[in-house]
């Protein structure tokens, strides 16, 4: 039997999920000195997940990490499989006999909950069902956003919060000739939001803004953005975070955040106001969402450790709308251990565990699904290489004889009717969202429904006939 990693006996590896940390284990598994065959498992038709559904429209530089994923797709003993769901079309366990190894990278699709009277009332929605509406993941294409109100409120102050604050706050002139789906283009365009309220439950110096994306929020052209001076002043452990060199986005963010306290910014169509130490204590209606009761917090505890402890006094907020982005949560992989409060699949090194703390042989994971959603999109990179050391150092404990791979998987999907898509496919249905965006001045017009894309598929096919 020829070695394992040899030409004569590739390693055949599936990578499940083709967002960034996908196309990380990807590459650093094609680029070893072994010879490896990795299929990406995707089960949406179109690749890139987050990049493509999470990015905001607005960042198009960010998206530009697709170029090194495609990059990466044309590399020899590359497969891509589309339109299959993992779980559903075809077990983990089935893989695990296609293949020698299995790494999830499916990311962190769901959202964490605030766990709050009123939290599911109407006009309440989570961040990630917005991004991914406007974004056109067919998932949330039938979504239905009311921008009737007013008064809009953000909860949490990371980045997503910041990009959902952004769509909301910029004009549909600033956003038309992005790659914003057209559904969302036009509900926007009917927005009457005016004021929009981001509120954190610790201080400024807290925030988790990083500060090219707090200083685009300070310099909206049609959003003044506002922040009572009162809410700046920091106590002594909040100072002394500052302070601290390696903190130096946080030191920053307060410094933006003064800066928008000591100017007013009048004569701009919408408003955004950051709020600080503030925790939602419940959600009013009747009927749908018409007040946020924000309880006030005071910090406790030593400088990087302090916690929002409730002070009992409470406000309220007239708001219409309301999208949690209290950070993302992964979802269970059937037949996968799950760690349910931290919303990640339990590893150690990147390989699966299992209840008992024992790798699981030939099961892996990177990115999100892994640590939780933290990080830039490159922070995956080095999350990637490092799950794919140890599949590498694993190579002697798998089964060394050969297996088949996407020529054992596809009969299977075949069988079961699944329409999978392959690269050339999506090179198809790239094109024509590119041709499609060309008149409006778009840089694609997504196809936003799953059918959309296949049927896409069967005209390019039928033309070719
Ligand atoms: P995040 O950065 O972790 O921010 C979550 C926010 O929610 C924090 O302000 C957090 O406050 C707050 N929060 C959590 N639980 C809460 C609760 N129960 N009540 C009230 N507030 C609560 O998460 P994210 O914004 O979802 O972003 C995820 C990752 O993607 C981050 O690493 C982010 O930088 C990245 N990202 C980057 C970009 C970009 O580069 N442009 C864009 C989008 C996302 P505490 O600090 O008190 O926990």
């Amino acid at each position: 039997m020829s070695e394992l990693g040899s030409e004569a006996n590739p390693l055949q590896v599936a990578v499940v999920g083709s967002g960034p940390s996908g196309f990380y284990a990807t590459e650093a598994l094609l680029k070893s000195a072994r010879a490896i065959k990795v299929d990406l498992i995707e089960r949406l038709p179109a690749p890139f997940g987050l990049v493509r559904y999470g990015v905001a429209p607005d960042h198009p530089k960010l998206k530009e990490a697709i170029l090194v994923y495609q990059v990466i797709a044309r590399l020899p003993r590359f497969s891509f499989l589309g339109n299959v769901t993992v779980g559903r079309d075809v077990t983990v366990d089935e893989l695990l006999g296609h293949y020698h190894a299995v790494v999830l990278t499916c990311g962190a699709e769901a959202d964490r909950r605030l766990g709050i009277a009123g939290e599911d009332l109407a006009g309440s929605h989570t961040a990630t069902e917005f991004v991914a509406w406007y974004n056109g993941h067919p998932d949330y294409r039938n979504r239905r956003f009311d921008l009737s109100a007013d008064v809009a409120a953000i909860v949490g102050q990371g980045n997503v919060a910041a990009d959902v604050a952004r769509v909301l706050a910029k004009s549909v002139d600033e956003l038309r000739n992005t790659d914003i789906a057209e559904h969302a283009l036009e509900a926007l365009a009917e927005s009457r939001v005016r004021e929009i309220h981001v509120i954190g439950r610790r201080g400024p110096a807290q925030a988790r803004f990083t500060n090219k994306e707090l200083k685009e929020l300070a310099e909206l052209s049609n959003c003044a953005a506002e922040v009572d001076p009162g809410s700046l002043e920091l106590n002594a452990e909040s100072r002394a975070e500052l302070e601290a060199k390696a903190n130096f986005i946080s030191t920053k963010n307060v410094e933006i955040l003064r800066d928008i306290a000591s100017r007013a910014q009048g004569g701009k169509p919408r408003r955004l106001i950051f709020h600080f130490l503030k925790s939602p204590a419940k959600l009013t209606g009747p009927g749908r969402l018409q007040q946020l009761v924000l309880e006030r917090n005071r910090l406790q505890g030593a400088a990087f450790q302090q916690v929002a402890s409730a002070t009992g006094q409470t406000e309220t907020l007239a708001c219409g709308l309301l999208f949690r982005s209290i950070g993302y949560s992964g979802i269970p992989v059937p037949g996968v251990p799950f760690d349910v409060k931290r919303g990640v699949i339990p590893t150690r090194e990147g390989r699966v565990v299992d209840a008992t703390d024992a790798p699981i042989r030939g099961l892996y994971a990177a990115g999100w699904i892994k640590r939780g959603p933290t990080g830039i999109i490159g922070t995956n990179r080095a999350d990637s290489v490092a799950s794919v050391k140890s599949l590498l150092a694993d190579l002697p404990f798998f089964p060394q004889e050969s297996r088949r791979g996407s020529e054992g998987l596809t009969p299977l999907l075949e069988q079961r009717r699944v329409r999978f898509v392959c690269y050339a496919d999506w090179d198809a249905i790239d094109a024509e969202e590119v041709a499609r965006g060309q008149p409006k001045g778009k840089p694609r017009e997504k196809f936003t429904r799953v059918d959309e894309m296949l049927g896409c598929l069967e005209r390019a096919s039928q033309a070719h006939a």
